[in-house]
């Protein structure tokens, strides 16, 4: 190779070929002669850069400098020294150029040198690449971008220290539109140059828009404030600055996201704060995360002695209306060598986080299964439903592992039901309804979580084929609160029967709640009012060993959940008709009382109950329902609607009221303050008769 070179002939031969090899890129090629400082461009490179004097073909290196960025000519020049020693064979640098048009691009410049006979440095063949780099920096500022920032960072977190800034400039879109555009790319270039050019800063980034970034080499906070400092004080004629910064330390961060993510964070406090600040991620929040980290060292440790500390416990589903056990949910517990037991929303996270709950999600899932197949001999048809994490679901092998554990412990598909929570991300991805087609080709059941908090639609429902939704804890305990969660409780069970689709409402933990939930039907029930998650063994005292004390325990409490119901009276328990469909009206009361305006709106079920034979003007039902409130009561009511109004709480009322056709019937009614409307008071509530409720 290196002879091959060395004969004029063969050189320009090899020239030749390089021209040809050139046509083939977008890149520029070049060979430069080390010992002459001679360097020769192939392909259109003059279109784009003024490297060389016109109609030359070679350049020397200072000739090539004055294309480089001031900032940039240093570093290079040190490299190609180094090269020209002999010290270096391989040339790869990233740097900026200015083209044609006095725009700055980044380019990347790889070479190889190859040695003369005595071993001294002879020529260097490589390309120059602007392409490379175009999708790694902002064209308008010259600076690297927000990917280029995630590169580096992922780099640096594995290996080196400093600190990462974030420049958020405030109100650059107002400066855009009283100063117009080009003041504010002018403005965007100045802080750019000056963030670059900062002392100890790294590396710069435009990440986009108003959004800046720095990599800094600093040990101290205060290092931090001397730039955040200058960048203000140098740009305080025209606009200032929100500013955030975390150090890069893998000791408190698990990943490059968790980084960014809390960097967003500190920004994010720095701007709501009144004045303009630079916010440091605090020592509290740095301790946090070096105690989830070293948690999650634990987990670690935990798989890897054989989930070691992991234990699954069991909450009891039961059927609407008999309360007989329909299933149990799997809930996977975590006790902690050195700080005890850990809550299930501490340690989930990591192990989502880690993807350690690819592992120990199949180690949940054989247990459960384990677990039930036992079960079911006391308990026929018993069913389990276990938790699954979208990251798991990522997994496009997640089916069959699923299934491979079914087989494995020899238990049906449909004694399984898979919980998911949806997330956005799922709705999405076309990978996902195929890994559920997958499952539901062998009986499993799909179950969708958390229902009412996320992103669940019902038309998303029918689409992926859920077998069971579950009703969120916090609309079944905020029942009693407002009419909004029954009638979106409502709503979703109608359409849920309409589909085929089970409803298990969860977090039932009273009996009232329990009552109302009942007018709609749900299917399967799971909350603290039947029983806590508890583990294996008590589930087995509690359900199938008739003799013992818990089982006795269990009856004696649901014989007293349906003398509840029996003695409050609205409740009608019998197996077959558990609750009447129709005996809670929602209503809503709106007062001005300036004005002495009100209003009464009711649904169908209410004008039912109050026994109205038509539909009322707003004005008129209240005063309807007003003037059949029973002698000497009407000041309670008031007084209690003075109440809510006041206090905002839920409160409850029960009074004599003079119905139509009934004769006097006892009414209970809840109601608190809304959100006010049109200038007038809003309230909101639920009313039920007592007593006579046959009839209406
Ligand atoms: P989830 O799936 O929504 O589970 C229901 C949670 O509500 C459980 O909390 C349960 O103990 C609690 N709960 C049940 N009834 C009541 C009630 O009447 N009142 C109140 N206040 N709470 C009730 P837990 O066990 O702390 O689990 C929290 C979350 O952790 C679960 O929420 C689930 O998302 C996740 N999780 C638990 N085990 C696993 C697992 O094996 N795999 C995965 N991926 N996630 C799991
Ligand atoms: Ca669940
Ligand atoms: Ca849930």
């Amino acid at each position: 190779m290196d002879k091959f070179f060395k004969t004029a002939e063969n050189f320009e031969t090899a020239l030749r070929l390089i021209e040809v090899i050139n046509r083939t890129t977008d890149d520029f090629l070049f060979v430069l002669d080390i010992a002459n400082d001679t360097n020769r461009f192939f392909g259109p490179i003059d279109d784009e850069f003024d490297v060389r004097q016109p109609g030359k073909d070679t350049n020397t290196t200072a000739e090539m400098l004055n294309v480089v960025y001031p900032a940039d000519r240093k570093a290079l020049t040190e490299d190609l020294e180094r090269i020209a020693k002999g010290e270096q064979q391989i040339h790869d640098m990233s740097y900026r150029w200015f083209n044609k048009r006095g725009e700055i691009v980044w380019v990347n410049c790889r070479g190889q040198v190859i040695n003369d006979e005595n071993g001294n440095p002879y020529i260097m063949i490589g390309r120059v690449s602007e392409e490379a780099l175009r999708h790694l920096y902002n064209p308008l500022t010259g600076l690297w971008n927000k990917t280029k920032l995630r590169e580096d960072l992922a780099a640096r977190l594995n290996t080196g220290r400093g600190y990462l800034i974030l420049f958020d400039i405030n109100g650059l879109a107002a400066i855009n539109l009283s100063h117009g555009r080009s003041f504010g790319d002018e403005l965007l270039r100045e802080v750019a140059n000056l963030i670059d050019g900062a002392p100890n800063v790294i590396e710069a980034y435009h990440i986009d828009h108003n959004n800046f970034a720095a990599i800094v080499d600093a040990k101290e906070p205060s290092e931090l404030e001397a730039i955040y400092t200058l960048v203000c004080e140098t740009m305080k004629d025209k606009c200032s600055f929100a500013s955030g910064a975390v150090p890069i330390d893998k000791e408190i961060f698990i990943d490059v996201g968790q980084l960014i993510d809390s960097a967003n964070m500190t920004l994010k406090k720095a701007k709501q704060s009144a004045s303009d600040r630079l916010e440091f991620f605090s020592s509290e929040e740095i301790e946090e995360r070096i105690n989830s980290l070293m948690l999650l060292e634990e987990l670690k440790e935990s798989v890897q002695n054989g989930f070691e500390g992991f234990e699954v416990y069991y909450q009891p589903q039961v059927k609407g209306g008999s309360y007989e056990i329909y299933g149990v949910e799997a809930l996977l517990r975590y006790v902690s060598k050195t700080r005890g037991r850990v809550f299930p929303n501490d340690f989930i996270p990591l192990l989502e986080q880690s993807r350690l709950i690819e592992q120990v999600g199949l180690w949940v899932l054989e247990e459960a299964l384990l677990q039930c197949k036992k079960w079911r001999e006391g308990i026929p048809g018993l069913r389990v439903s276990v938790n699954f994490s979208s990251v798991q679901f990522e997994d496009r092998y997640i089916g069959e592992k699923i299934v491979d554990v079914l087989k494995k412990t020899e238990m049906p598909g449909n004694s399984l039901m898979v919980e998911l929570t949806e997330s956005i991300q799922l709705q999405a991805s076309e990978h996902f309804s195929n890994r559920i087609k997958y499952l539901k080709a062998y009986g499993i059941g799909l179950s969708i979580d958390d229902f009412g908090t996320g992103y669940s639609n019902l038309g998303y429902l029918k689409q992926l084929d859920a077998n069971e939704i579950k009703i969120d804890r916090s609309f079944v305990s905020g029942i009693r609160n407002g009419t909004y969660n029954y009638k979106l409780i409502s709503n979703v069970i109608e359409f849920a029967k309409t589909n085929a689709i089970h409803v298990c409402c969860e977090g039932v933990e009273t009996t009232e709640e329990l009552a109302i939930l009942e007018g709609l039907r749900p299917n399967i029930i799971q909350g603290y009012l039947f029983d806590k998650p508890c583990p294996a063994a008590e589930i087995e005292e509690s359900y199938i060993n008739a003799s013992s004390e818990q089982f006795k325990e269990r009856v004696r409490a649901i014989n007293n959940i349906y003398r509840f119901k029996a003695e409050i009276g609205v409740i009608h328990f019998d197996a077959q008709d558990i609750l009447r469909e129709n005996d809670i009206g929602l209503w809503v009361i709106r007062i001005d009382k300036a004005k002495g305006h009100f209003e009464m709106h009711t649904d169908d079920t209410m004008d039912r109950i109050l026994g109205m034979e038509r539909k009322y003007a707003p004005a008129e039902c209240y005063a309807y329902w007003h003037e059949k409130i029973a002698e000497g009561y009407a000041d309670y009511v008031h007084e209690n609607v003075d109440i809510m109004i006041s206090t905002g709480r839920m409160v409850q009322l029960k009074y004599p009221w003079n119905h139509p056709t009934l004769g006097t019937v006892t009414v209970r009614c809840s109601g608190r303050r809304v959100e006010d409307a049109d200038g007038m008071v809003v309230l909101e509530g639920y009313h039920r008769i007592l007593s006579d409720v046959e009839g209406i």
